[in-house]
């Protein structure tokens, strides 16, 4: 049996909170419980809305919180390189082409999609060679992309319909979180994607990156997204507080009961929560839908 590799990939653009909390937990336990390997990757591709410092606390604070990764934090800044050649290895397969269009203009033509104005392909042809500023987009097929999660269920998404040929390469230099991180997940070899169901509307994508790259897809697995009373999910946007390490086991008790677990009522360390939840883990007890939490 192939063995399981899971991750968790926050981005530096804020501490660690409820939301992601939750997220590292269930990747954690989904991955150890079934004897895998856990790593750690700190998704660092857009340094406009990165927090300094933000990078050490999340890590300091996983530490606290008893969490244990195998081998080196992978941060993504270091990995230009790898980005780089899998654009190049798209290009040579004719998979990708330049997009030199604006923002505006594709708002002009385009219709909504599942996340934001579909890209019509007006460069798919060629593009204004005059203009500098280029994205590089891969060509979406017109059969939908399906994959069965293993909490959310069947997903079916036409990337054509709803989102257009997808950016690789970000006009203003930096490359995209969808290349970005299947590159990684690929490189280091993640079977299994345990993250929050916010990202479910992105996975079509990211399976079209696997496929346009030869890549073998990993499976997925999306965990409720944590809301506040007003239904918004839990960010640095809705000023979702930052866990405090010197509350760990009450802020991991409170991940798992989100989690649909219920905890000893009194657990004494952080290892004893970490000894009752390896016993009780269950995928089957979480829910799907989102998960109001009340700070
Ligand atoms: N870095 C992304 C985030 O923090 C998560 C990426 C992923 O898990 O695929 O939202
Ligand atoms: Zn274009």
């Amino acid at each position: 049996m192939p063995s399981v590799r899971g991750r968790f990939a926050p981005s530096p653009t804020g501490l660690l909170h409820a939301g992601s909390l939750t997220t590292a937990v269930g990747s954690f336990l989904e991955a150890r419980t079934r004897g895998g390997q856990w790593l750690v990757r700190i998704e660092d591709l857009d340094p406009p809305r990165e927090v300094p410092g933000a990078a050490d606390e999340i890590l300091r604070t996983l530490e606290r919180l008893g969490f244990e990764w195998d081998g080196d934090v992978v941060y993504q800044s270091r990995r230009h390189d790898l980005y780089r050649d899998a654009l190049d290895t798209l290009r040579r397969a004719g998979s990708v082409y330049p997009c030199t269009c604006t923002r505006r203009e594709i708002g002009l033509v385009a219709h909504r999609g599942i996340d934001g104005p579909v890209y019509p392909g007006t460069c798919r042809g060629g593009c204004r060679e005059s203009r500098s500023a280029r994205a590089w987009r891969l060509r979406v097929g017109e059969d939908p992309v399906s994959f069965d999660d293993r909490l959310q269920g069947r997903v079916s998404q036409s990337l054509e319909n709803e989102v257009g040929d997808i950016v690789l390469r970000r006009a203003d230099g930096f490359w995209a979180y969808q290349l970005a991180v299947v590159v990684d997940d690929a490189e280091q070899g993640v079977t299994d994607i345990v993250r929050g169901a916010d990202l479910l509307v992105s996975t079509p994508r990211q399976i079209a990156v696997y496929r346009a790259l030869g890549q073998a897809v990993p499976g997925y697995c999306h965990l409720p997204v944590m809301v506040n009373a007003a239904g918004e999910k839990l960010s640095k946007q809705t000023l979702a507080p930052a866990i405090d390490p010197d509350e760990a086991v009450k802020a991991l008790c409170q991940a798992l009961r989100r989690l649909g677990h219920t905890p000893p009522a009194d657990p004494g360390s952080v290892a004893e929560v970490w000894a009752w939840a390896m016993e009780h883990w269950s995928i089957s007890r979480v829910p799907a839908a989102p998960v109001t939490v009340i700070s």
